[in-house]
């Protein structure tokens, strides 16, 4: 049993259609998918009716966008009901202010580079949850750089020189909000140190406090110290291990399944979970 816990679609920032991932899902041989876009559940029903045609099954979820005194925090949502009132409003002035975040990095690149907003739209799909990926691609398009990892590492990492943040609900309200709606709210990438600041334990503990119910431990952004820190501290605060890929298509390396969550795992997320059910054919 292969089930992988975290993708993206271009309903965020991935590369494939909803339907286009489950279709790779399957073709990889995961039997249990998440969807998990940023900030947006609107992928759902396409990848539901995909799910539902490749005989996989399908766990519906989204990946919160946060923030806790400056620095940057993902909580994965699953099985929640996404029409809950409060988590809905909160994610759509998440949305709202990246589109005015992404207006403002475009602005501050364009004095540098030759680079326009519409440039960037190009690269979005229709509603999709916009995000510096984004701006990446239309990067690449006008051949400034060769790569959407050539984009961060030069231009778009965090704090640099043109990152500009936007607004995003502090953690553990974002926790508060997925329990209310039913869902199961686990820390994505608690350690991914690489890619920016990351919080201190503290905030994990009152994010558990919160009713979070597990880590991410098992992700490519975390080294040897830092799997090995999320088991000891998902241990002692009774915390769920999951594993997943965080699969942007061809927009990361990251390869559906390269990181798995374990069956009971997976149980125990559905036991909790009172917003939705995991789609099985
Ligand atoms: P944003 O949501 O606009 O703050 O952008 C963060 C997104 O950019 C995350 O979903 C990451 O997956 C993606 N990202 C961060 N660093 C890189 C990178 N080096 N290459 C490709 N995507 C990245
Ligand atoms: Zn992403
Ligand atoms: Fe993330
Ligand atoms: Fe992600």
């Amino acid at each position: 049993m292969r089930i992988d816990l975290h993708t993206h679609s271009n309903v965020s920032d991935g590369t494939q259609s909803p339907a286009e991932v489950i279709d790779s899902a399957s073709g990889t041989g995961l039997d249990v998918v998440a969807l998990t876009d940023h900030d947006t559940t609107a992928g759902w029903d396409e990848a539901a009716a995909a799910a539902r045609h490749h005989r996989i099954a399908l766990v519906r979820g989204i990946e919160i966008s946060c923030q806790h005194q400056g620095v940057s925090v993902h909580l994965l949502g699953y099985l929640l009901d996404p029409d809950a009132p409060g988590l809905l409003e909160e994610l759509e002035r998440s949305r709202e202010s990246r589109v005015s975040r992404a207006q403002r990095i475009v602005e501050l690149l364009s004095r540098d580079l030759p680079l326009t907003w519409d440039d960037v739209l190009k690269q979005v799909e229709p509603g999709a949850t916009i995000g510096r990926p984004h701006i990446a691609d239309a990067m690449v398009a006008k051949a400034i750089v060769t790569s959407r990892g050539m984009a961060f590492q030069d231009y778009l990492y965090d704090g640099s020189r043109y990152y500009v943040s936007h607004y995003a609900p502090d953690p553990v309200s974002a926790v508060r909000l997925v329990v209310a709606a039913g869902g199961v709210a686990v820390m994505a990438h608690p350690f991914a140190g690489i890619r920016g600041r990351v919080v201190a334990d503290t905030v994990i503990e009152a994010m558990a406090e919160a009713g979070m119910a597990g880590l991410e431990v098992h992700h490519r952004d975390h080294d040897p110290a830092g799997v090995r820190h999320g088991l000891d501290l998902a241990a002692s605060l009774d915390l769920m291990v999951t594993g997943s890929s965080d699969y942007h298509g061809a927009g990361k390396v990251n390869r559906l399944g390269e990181n798995t969550t374990d069956p009971s795992v997976l149980q125990r997320i559905e036991e909790l979970a009172r917003g939705v059910g995991v789609l099985r054919t």
